[in-house]
């Protein structure tokens, strides 16, 4: 599906500038590095300013109707900057969308669509074949140069599958991505170890649904290291959590198997940690959603704690959502006071179009919605306070995401910002540390213990009281400068 209009810009030997711009979930940005990867191999640069750049790219999202807009704003301010936009992602998968406000555009792909992208910014900018002067003899596409990462080089977003075989009525990423196609364990594992050997401690498995991971390909088998691995959830998480990095889970289902997989958890295999979207709690509000999974979640959350009581569970949650009446809302606050979900986020609803939910009677206020929100965010940034209070005084380990340079100190380098186990990166808190003791040896990436001195409502304070270093199952590849 591409919409050509513009002609291309230069056939010369110069390094052709791409703008990019990644909007929306991990999920689009594993696309946006896949892309990235593909564009340096083939000798593009990839540009931060518009000034600067002969095409820009936006990898959009469509999932609610404030990320459509965002994603139609930044095309618009692309388009006046440079006159040339290649348009992929979710969005992309509804071009009469995009072209209603944009009709300049000069091609537009679904998302998933590295190889389309690619051909649109051959058309728009000719890759430079010449032998003498291009970066990267052969320009084919089978090389594969070292991966792009947008994240930084020590964590990673890990795909295992793409598409969706729920129907949750408020969404529209089956129809935008169809349904779930899982990738075979072995070339999950093939990356995640590649991913390791190039330095990375954490690995994020995200998909839409990760419970229902191997499902579409029957668990098939396949190889890693000479040995046969289903695809499945739980023997992906073992053999995962061999490797010796950090293994999250995100965008997990309570299933019934999934409870083996907190096991593995409580083994200290995998992070204790599970991202499961509830969206509710009202039983009736969870069918007029179609939610997978939905049903007794309390005492599925209880039966996991039960099995590892380090667990940290994160959710989210739409408040307002059509029909929700204040006794069914207050449902929903109870819930959250019994399951004391460590880590909450929360939406107000709002119609998606093609969703199926915009058709619900009883749609609610935009005042009742955001009543109920600070209602929401008020209960629980109480329990996110009083959970992270019950860690000051333990031993914990922390991953350094960066050094505090907000912090004045005189000794340069002893101020670090990281995570525990519990705090997956950009959507939970992080840690604030002093590592007096420490200076210039701790790096980004390592991992310390730490004492935890005091908490607020998302973060935690304390002081590195030793390096607690990664051993990892992978050969670590050496340091080849650049990139
Ligand atoms: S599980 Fe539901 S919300 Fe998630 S992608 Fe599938 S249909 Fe959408």
């Amino acid at each position: 599906m591409t919409q050509q209009t513009a002609p291309p810009l230069s056939t010369g030997a110069e390094i052709k500038k791409i703008g990019f711009i990644s909007l929306g979930c991990p999920k689009a940005l594993v696309d946006s590095e896949r892309i990235l990867t593909q564009l340096r191999a083939e000798g593009y640069s990839v540009t931060s300013s518009y000034e600067d750049a002969d095409t820009v790219i936006v990898n959009t999202c469509g999932f609610i109707t404030p990320a459509v807009e965002e994603s139609l704003n930044a095309i618009g301010e692309a388009l006046d900057a440079t006159g040339r936009v290649i348009v992929t992602g979710c969005l992309g998968e509804r071009p009469e969308t995009i072209l209603a406000r944009h009709p300049k555009v000069a091609a537009i792909t679904g998302s998933e669509a590295v190889d389309d992208v690619m051909a649109a910014v051959h058309r728009l900018l000719p890759p430079d074949l010449n032998p003498f002067t291009a970066l990267i003899p052969g320009q084919t596409s089978n090389m594969v140069p070292g991966q792009v990462k947008l994240t930084p080089r020590h964590y990673a977003y890990l795909k295992v599958a793409e598409g969706c075989n729920h129907k949750c009525s408020f969404c529209i990423i089956p129809k935008l991505r169809g349904l779930q196609v899982s990738r075979d364990a072995g070339a999950v594992l093939y990356e995640a170890y590649r991913l390791i050997a190039g330095g990375t401690r954490e690995v994020m498995i995200i998909s839409q649904d990760t419970s229902a991971y191997g499902v579409d390909i029957r668990h098939r088998e396949s190889e890693f290291q000479e040995r046969q691995i289903p695809a499945h959830l739980t023997d992906l998480a073992r053999e995962l959590g061999s490797l010796g990095v950090w293994v999250r889970m995100h965008y997990v289902y309570p299933y019934p198997h999934v409870d083996k997989v907190v096991e593995l958890m409580a083994q200290g295999k995998i992070l204790p940690y599970l991202d499961v979207p509830l969206q509710h709690a009202s039983p009736r509000i969870l069918k007029l959603m179609r939610r997978p999974g939905a049903g007794r979640q309390l005492d599925t959350i209880r039966r996991w704690r039960a099995i590892c009581p380090e667990l940290t569970i994160r959710s989210t949650f739409i408040v307002g959502f059509p029909g929700e009446t204040e006794s069914e809302f207050q449902e929903l606050l109870d819930f959250l006071e019994a399951a004391q979900l460590d880590r909450v986020g929360a939406f107000t609803y709002s119609d998606v179009p093609e969703a199926d939910a915009n058709d619900l009677p009883g749609a609610v206020p935009e005042e009742v919605k955001q009543e109920r929100l600070a209602r929401f965010m008020e209960v629980s940034q109480r329990i996110s306070t009083a959970r992270l209070a019950q860690k000051v005084g333990r031993t914990v380990q922390v991953i350094i995401d960066e050094y505090n340079d907000d912090v004045e100190d005189t000794l340069a380098g002893t101020r670090l910002i990281g995570r525990t186990a519990g705090d997956a990166p950009g959507i939970d808190g992080q840690v604030y540390l002093y590592a007096a003791g420490f200076a210039g040896t701790i790096k980004i990436g390592d991992r310390v213990q730490a004492i935890i001195e005091d908490s607020d409502e998302y973060d935690l304070f304390g002081e590195v009281v030793a390096l607690d270093p990664w051993q990892t199952s992978v050969p670590q590849l050496g340091h080849f400068g650049g990139h």
